[in-house]
Formats: structure tokens, sequence, C-alpha cells
């Protein structure tokens, strides 16, 4: 111990588990600076009460948080600082579902276990798209697209939200007049197709705070592409199963993942509405979309609906329709009828798709 009452960097190291060599490292990051360095010899002296931020330093870094995020972090206060990390899991939780999708696919691909090549061939989609204002808000902001080849659904907010999910939807509008791309390709093309989508949403909304959420799913003639930001949905029903393939960037989802709230308490919690991630003209993480390959199939049915249809029907409800409605006209049209039934307090969209099969195209003699 030195004479001021400080810990030599070794017998700092000692008491915080960490290694000389991290500790210097952290000084020249900036994390973590020494409570004194010698003048002279260069040597570094840490304070008692230094331990505590070394100790949430190594343990972001075992997160694999970033450095910059880290620096952010040790200087909240510590609810501001557990709610950094929820978001920061959040999107690692959502960043690895993505990735495992994609190496899912990629297995299937590389192993030839193409469902196209074993089933009947899916020729395309048929679909219906219905947005409504439902019975309490004055204007609708949601908007809901579908043809051939593109399925959307945005939830805007703020003074211009409509502006901005129209913008949204136009910019991946743009992606149809491209020819079908590779597989490996087509998630760096949405992407940055969603990046124009977040630029056009900042030219086109001038009031602050207005943005919009987006949900969308492209055909690209064998399989669907998923671009997915903020809290509007998409569902598939498939062989009788009703999944929810993505997940919603709020807050409320982010407190469901750590295990801090129930799905129950989600849907009545009064902060559900705060979007982690969104399309607000602004740079950024929280801009970006998860983006994802699903490998369609025969017999597929798909919904992707805003916040206004699932915050007021059961996912029971939701299957049942989407089950037992021939056409995807009435299955949209009767989903809407469901929110009006339960008061449809906020706009409601709702997109959905059916694949369309040629069957035996792919037999021959
Ligand atoms: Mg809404």
């Amino acid at each position: 111990m030195a004479e001021d009452g400080l810990l030599t960097i070794s017998a700092f190291a000692r008491a915080s588990r960490l290694s000389p060599k991290a500790l210097r490292l952290y000084d020249d990051l900036g994390l973590l600076r020494p409570a004194r360095v010698d003048p002279y010899n260069g040597y570094r002296f840490y304070a008692r009460d230094q331990l505590e931020r070394a100790r949430l330093v190594a343990w972001l870094r075992r997160l694999g948080m970033p450095l910059s995020r880290i620096r952010t972090v040790c200087d909240l206060a510590p609810a501001e600082a557990a709610a950094e990390i929820a978001a920061y899991w959040a999107g690692v939780e959502a960043d690895t579902a993505a990735r495992r999708d994609l190496a899912a696919f990629l297995i299937d691909q590389l192993s030839g276990e193409d469902p196209a090549m074993t089933h009947e061939t899916i020729t395309g989609i048929r679909y219906a798209a219905l947005s409504d204002t439902g019975l309490v808000r004055e204007g609708n902001q949601d908007t809901a697209y579908a043809d051939s080849r593109l399925l959307a659904v945005a939830d805007g907010f703020g003074a211009d939200g409509a502006a901005a999910g129209t913008a949204a939807i136009e910019a991946l509008r743009t992606l149809e007049n491209t020819p079908a791309p590779l597989p490996g390709d087509i998630l760096n093309t949405l992407s940055e197709a969603v990046g124009r989508a977040n630029r056009a949403v900042a030219e086109r909304s001038t009031a602050e705070d207005s943005g919009t959420t987006l949900t969308a799913m492209l055909w690209t003639g064998s399989r669907l592409a998923l671009v997915h930001v903020g809290d509007s949905r998409a569902y598939l029903l498939r062989d009788g199963g009703f999944f929810r393939i993505t997940h919603d960037h709020t807050l409320v989802q982010s407190l469901v993942d750590e295990g801090r709230i129930t799905p129950e308490e989600a849907s009545a919690h009064p902060q559900r509405a705060l979007l982690l991630r969104a399309l607000d003209g602004r740079a950024g993480d929280a801009s970006v979309p998860d983006v994802k390959l699903h490998d369609a199939r025969p017999g597929d049915r798909y919904l992707l609906c805003s916040d206004g249809l699932y915050g007021v029907v059961t996912d029971a409800e939701l299957r049942r329709v989407l089950a037992t409605r021939g056409t995807p006209e009435e299955a949209v049209r009767d989903l809407i009828a469901l929110a009006h039934e339960a008061g449809a307090p906020d706009n409601v969209s709702c997109v959905v798709a059916d694949t369309v099969t040629a069957p035996g195209r792919h037999t021959g003699p």
C-alpha cells in the first residue's frame, strides 16, 4: 500500500480480480483512471472506492458490451445504468435470433434440404391488406400495404407519423423493381433499404419526435425476407401452429426477456408503448432493423399487424380467425372487426398472405 492509503496496481488487481494488464488497458481507454499516477516513474495507484467501478467494468466486458457503451453505463446512476444494460441485452438477443435464423437457413441450403424441392413448388403469394382508424383516434397514422412481392405494416407516431409510415413503405417498394437478389445479398439489400427508409422519414416528417415502426416481408421468388423495427409484429400459422416471428423492440419486451415481468404484466404496463427502436429519422443503433430470411412453405399463412390489433385481440383469437377464414380478404376484415368489438382504441392495421402452390410441378418423367 502506498503512503497515502492508495493501492498499488498489483494490490488493486488482486482486490478487484483483474489483471494489471487489464487495468492499464482500462486506463488507456478512459474507463477507469488511477487515483494517482507517480509523475516520476509512471506507477499507477488506485483508491479502494474504485473497486466497485472496476468490477462493473469487468462484468460489462464479460457481457461483450462495446467499450464506448461501458463508459456511458459507468457514468450513469444505478437505475439508468440498469435500463441501459437491459437495452443493450435486448439488442444482443435480437441480433442472436437473426443470426440463428441465418445459420439455420445456410445449414439447410448447404445440406441440400431445400423445402421448395421436397414439397410442392411455391409460385407466389395471395394477399390482402386493410388499415382502419379504429373507434377512438381522430386520424389514421398506420399504413398497411401488400402486393405480389411486398407485405408491410407501418405504425407512425408523432405529428408527422402518417407521413413517416408512408415514406418508410415507399422506400421498400423501390426493391420491387430489382431482380430477385441472391439470398446472401438480400439481407444487405434490405438493410440498405431500411437505411433509405429512415432518411426518407427524416425528410418527410418535419415535426420533432415523429417516426414509424416497420414490419415487412419481401418475397424473393423462393423465400421471404423479413425486416422489422419497432413493435408491429409478424406471425406465422403453419401446420396448425401459431408463431410470432418478430421480436418487439420495446422496453417491456426487454423486461420480459430479463425475467423481470411476465408477458401478462407487459400487456398492462404503463410504459408498454415505449419503443427502443424505430425509424425516427435519426442515425444510430436505434433505427437498425432485424433482418432475416425465412423459408416459406406451402400452406403457410402470414399475418403482419400493428399493436392496435394484438394489443386488444388475444393470440388465441388471432389464431382462430387465421385458421378458419378461407381467403386473406375475409381474414383481414374479420380481424379488424374483432379489434372493433374490443373498443379499437388505436389505429388497426393488418396484412394477411398465403403461399400459393403449383402441386406437382417439380415432379416429372
Ligand atoms: Mg399503434
